[in-house]
């Protein structure tokens, strides 16, 4: 079956702990929270989704066949010299990524030398091996991904309060404001929720304040 791809693209990882950090930047179509329809948007549970995962019509997307074809494609937009030090990184998004990435993938780009960073809603499991895990939780939704490096919460969600989540094994917990017509309100919001509850900490999305994909 074939892998459908939105886009592949090299940029700046613009949110959660490795904010800042260049990143080729995999983004899966489809998810498993909302079709994509403008009607459908108001009942789904994360109604401020800012993320276009319809289609494979972006830059570098389309239905790769091989896992090897989706490999060159990301590692060709990496800086020539390879980059030396830090392995390069691969965030691999959506869309809900644990709807097609699978172990094989996941070899082929460890195999490339890449760091693999999964961002995922956490609905879905995940294939092992990955380095970084991400999860964002949506409101009325069911976690079954309920470990990793980053629990990235969008806040505020009606009916998701952060100490339901606080108790879980994650090494870093992120409150990121919701950026639609509140964002002002929701950021003082967020600021005020992680001046009073210390474990967590204010996430803002970089590569916006930048203006860069
Ligand atoms: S889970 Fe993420 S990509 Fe899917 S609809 Fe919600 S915010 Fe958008």
């Amino acid at each position: 079956m074939a892998y459908l791809i939105k886009e592949i693209f090299y940029s700046l990882q613009g949110e959660g702990m490795n904010a800042g950090r260049p990143a080729v930047f995999l983004r899966f179509s489809g998810c498993n929270l909302w079709s994509g329809s403008a009607e459908d948007r108001p009942n789904i549970p994360c109604p401020f989704c800012d993320t276009d995962f319809v289609g494979t019509d972006g830059p570098g997307g389309g239905a790769y066949a091989a896992t090897e074809e989706v490999a060159s494609t990301m590692a060709a937009l990496l800086p020539s010299p390879a980059p030396g030090g830090n392995r390069p990184l691969a965030v691999i998004t959506g869309g809900e990524p644990a709807l097609q990435l699978d172990t094989r993938l996941v070899d082929e780009l460890h195999r490339g030398g890449w760091e693999v960073a999964v961002e995922t809603n956490g609905t879905l499991p995940l294939p092992g091996g990955i380095d970084w895990i991400t999860v964002s939780p949506k409101t009325g939704t069911r976690l079954v991904v309920t470990t990793g490096d980053e629990l990235k919460l969008l806040y505020p969600q009606a009916g998701l309060d952060p100490a339901s989540l606080e108790g879980l094994p994650f090494r870093h917990f992120i409150l990121q404001p919701i950026d639609n017509s509140s964002l002002g309100e929701n950021t003082r919001l967020a600021i005020d929720y992680c001046l009073t509850h210390p474990r967590w900490r204010l996430g803002l999305q970089l590569h916006k304040m930048l203006k860069i994909k």
